[in-house]
């Protein structure tokens, strides 16, 4: 007789999943009901039957047992998607650690009575002559707006509006003119619905070669054979993957069944949409994050209604509420945006791969530089792999990479950021009317300043981070935005001899202006790309070769092919070698591969160039090679030695609060309780320490890490702390405690 209460939400809409509601499951609904299950509830003072949710089960009411009412009965038109996702919500909730509140609102839109948007295209009124000479026009004239717009349109005569202001980076003020002469027009989705596909060069199906072949097949003949399994497609830089992703999602919509296909918002470029627009017309919707609430809720509503097949999106598209999930695709699975760092802090691999088992869809994962955990899996026979080892264009090859070392150039006196290499093949390119790319694999600055007097470097007075200098006139804290105006003295000693250090692409703009005065140069970092389009605008204007260099950080490898780009420039690789991270190690290593992967992507041959302080980092030396397994086999050396992931599952708590002495106190209890539980289970427990940024905005965290191989084991413990935190409301009252399971 336990289990005997079904925890219910009434209704999904935003305000009300915060409240569930105990009812007493009959005997005979007792095996029908589970979490997900919709069931009919007797509600209110005249109990009205309602439709809700079950969102948990339990044996303890959380109130007069004597008082609930009991479940009328079961909602049987079938499972909705909605079923699922709240399923889904569940298993994350218990998964990661957080409220079913919290959980809920991840998986489910946010519904909001707004009223929904049309949807557009933009159509063509040109015949491809008036098209070619408005195209010419616009570009003498340097609308560049109307030149990104008129040479899309030459190869597809009808865009989506959505696309077009996203991704192209067009305003409605651009557009209206072109609409008054009657170049282009405005229709709405009726129309945009009927069968008239997105046609154009973009559309035609590439004779797959026969790596890319082999892939289709084994998916094929799996699927068709009602088998659903986990695939990772290890591809170098341009060896065809987009292409074989789009034949997979053919053979899945064929079968009409649905597909959700994540890509990192970063990579989500105009080029990339375009292709699959190209392909499957308006069966396609796209989301980004830059979307509303509401915007994603009509895009969601589209495809619970079945107006839509494919669903292309970051992170979030991975919940669309498809009722025949067929497959779920998961392009560069090793990047970092698949982890949510709000709670619940999930990993969208983890949740794809638990989606498909729900609802028996395949997944597919893809990457140039797998995750170790989803090579690690591949290796141990979990999820099967493929490879695609050439670059699939026609005459392209890899690009020559060679390293240089920068303790050399210096013990030979070159002071200069670029090496004596580098700056030979710059002026070579720039010679040469070809494009360079220089590559700072840091995010925004590492350009704090600091006293030549005594030292000290400028913090900032919330945080535990030195404040950044941006326009060489203000310093501004990137963790809560305190600013300040750049002080001519030091604070601590009057000195006037304070300066930046460090390296930024702002400083490097000015560097590369200095050493190339007659060079063009574009910057991308989170300065230039803040705007909405921001990031898009930059890119499009250097493939339209507006400059010769393009500066920027990691957001410039990603997503374009330039086939101008001959030269590739990382100017000091060390610096994502060096921080505080277990993962250093291989995000540079994906970072060098990538940058690397931008050089030489059509026929013209490419040279990349790393520069760094430690040439000897095997990192830096296999991403060079680009010898992805030797690399592998390293890493995990490594990360075996130290337990860390995916060697050995591990749990970061973090505990935070503004008072330090309570917080201190704090950990140190829970800390306390956990190594008495650990030591039947092998768990090995480093900490309490203080987080790396010890204080943000005021707060200050402190982390507790708990190693073990066994995930089980470990989601045990962080149960039983939860509980230990439950029943010591004295010592948590001040003190925020987090989950992180990595
Ligand atoms: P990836 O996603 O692995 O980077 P893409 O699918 O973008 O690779 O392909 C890289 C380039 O090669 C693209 O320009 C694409 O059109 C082209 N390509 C892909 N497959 C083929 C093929 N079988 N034959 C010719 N060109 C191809
Ligand atoms: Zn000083
Ligand atoms: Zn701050």
């Amino acid at each position: 007789m336990t289990k005997s209460y079904a925890r219910i939400i009434i209704d999904i809409s935003h305000e009300k999943v915060d409240r569930t509601f105990d009812y007493r499951i009959p005997e005979n609904l007792m095996q029908e009901i589970s979490v997900g299950t919709r069931v009919l509830i007797p509600f209110g003072k005249g109990n009205t039957m309602r439709k809700g949710y079950v969102v948990g089960i339990t044996s303890q009411a959380s109130y007069d047992p004597d008082k609930i009412k009991e479940i009328g009965g079961i909602v049987t038109d079938g499972v909705s998607a909605e079923s699922r996702l709240i399923t889904l919500a569940w298993w994350l909730k218990e998964q990661y650690g957080s409220t079913m509140n919290q959980a809920l609102k991840t998986v489910l839109p946010v519904k909001q009575k707004v009223k929904p948007k049309e949807k557009k295209i933009i159509r063509s009124l040109l015949n491809p002559e008036q098209l070619s000479s408005a195209l010419k026009e616009a570009e003498k004239k340097n609308y560049k707006a109307r030149v990104r717009l008129f040479s899309a349109l030459l190869h597809n005569p009808v865009i989506p509006y959505e696309v077009a202001i996203n991704q192209m980076n067009l305003s409605a003020s651009a557009v209206k003119p072109l609409i008054e002469k009657g170049e282009i027009c405005l229709e709405s989705e009726e129309i945009y619905r009927n069968p008239i596909q997105i046609e154009g060069q973009e559309g035609k199906r590439l004779q797959l070669n026969k790596e890319q072949q082999m892939i289709v097949d084994c998916f094929t003949r799996d699927y068709s054979e009602g088998k659903r399994n986990t695939y990772l497609i290890h591809g170098i830089t341009g060896s065809g993957k987009t292409e074989v992703y789009m034949e997979l999602i053919q053979k899945v919509i064929e079968d009409d069944r649905q597909v959700i296909v994540l890509i990192p918002e970063i990579a989500l470029t105009y080029q990339t949409v375009m292709r699959f627009y190209g392909r499957f017309g308006n069966r396609i919707s796209i989301i980004n994050s830059r979307l509303s609430a509401g915007e994603r809720f009509d895009q969601f509503e589209r495809a619970k209604n079945g107006d839509i097949d494919i669903m292309i999106g970051p992170r979030s598209a991975l919940f669309t509420p498809f009722s025949r999930l067929g497959l779920i695709l998961i392009d560069e699975e090793h990047e970092g945006a698949y982890k949510s760092e709000t709670v619940p802090r999930y990993h969208a691999r983890e949740v794809a791969g638990k989606r498909a088992q729900m609802e028996d869809a395949s997944l597919v994962l893809g990457s140039a530089t797998p995750s170790l955990e989803a090579y690690t899996r591949a290796l141990r026979g979990e999820y099967q792999l493929f490879l695609l080892t050439e670059r699939a264009k026609k005459n392209s090859s890899l690009a020559d990479v060679s390293i240089v070392d920068l303790r050399q150039e210096l013990k030979d006196g070159n002071k200069s950021i670029f090496s004596k290499k580098l700056q030979a093949l710059m002026e070579d390119r720039l010679r040469k009317k070809e494009q360079v790319m220089l590559f700072i694999n840091r995010r925004g600055y590492a350009n704090f300043v600091s006293c030549r007097s005594c030292g000290e470097a400028i913090r900032c007075p919330h945080c535990d981070v030195t404040l950044t200098l941006h326009n060489n006139s203000r310093l501004v804290c990137h963790y809560c935005g305190h600013t300040i105006p750049m002080p001519s003295k030091c604070p601590s000693c009057s000195s006037p001899y304070i300066a930046n250090f460090g390296v930024g692409t702002q400083k490097i703009e000015l560097m590369t202006k200095k050493m190339f005065p007659q060079a063009r140069i574009l910057r991308m970092d989170m300065d230039t790309t803040k705007e909405k389009g921001g990031h898009e605008a930059i890119l499009s204007a250097f493939s339209e070769h507006e400059a010769d260099i393009l500066i920027g950080t990691q957001m410039i490898v990603k997503g374009h092919d330039f086939p101008d780009v001959t030269l590739v420039g990382v100017l000091a690789a060390d610096l994502s070698l060096n921080t505080p991270d277990y993962r250093s190690g291989e995000r540079t290593f994906q970072l060098l591969t990538q940058a690397a992967g931008r050089a030489g992507r059509d026929a013209k041959p490419g040279d990349v160039i790393i520069q760094t302080y430690s040439p000897e980092h095997y990192s830096i030396v296999t991403a060079a090679n680009q010898d992805y397994e030797t690399f592998y086999k390293q890493e995990m050396a490594f990360r075996r030695l130290m337990k860390y992931p995916p060697a050995s599952g591990l749990l970061t708590i973090q505990f935070s609060s503004r008072n330090e002495p309570v917080l201190t106190k704090t950990a140190a209890a829970a800390g306390a309780f956990a190594a008495a539980l650990g030591e039947p289970e092998q768990v090995q427990m480093i900490g309490p320490v203080e987080a790396s940024v010890y204080k943000i905005n005021d707060i200050y965290r402190k982390i507790l890490y708990l190693k073990q191989e066994n995930y089980d084991i470990l989601i045990k413990i962080r149960d039983q702390i939860d509980g230990f935190s439950e029943n010591h409301p004295e010592l948590f009252e001040q003190v925020l405690i987090q989950y992180d399971f990595s």
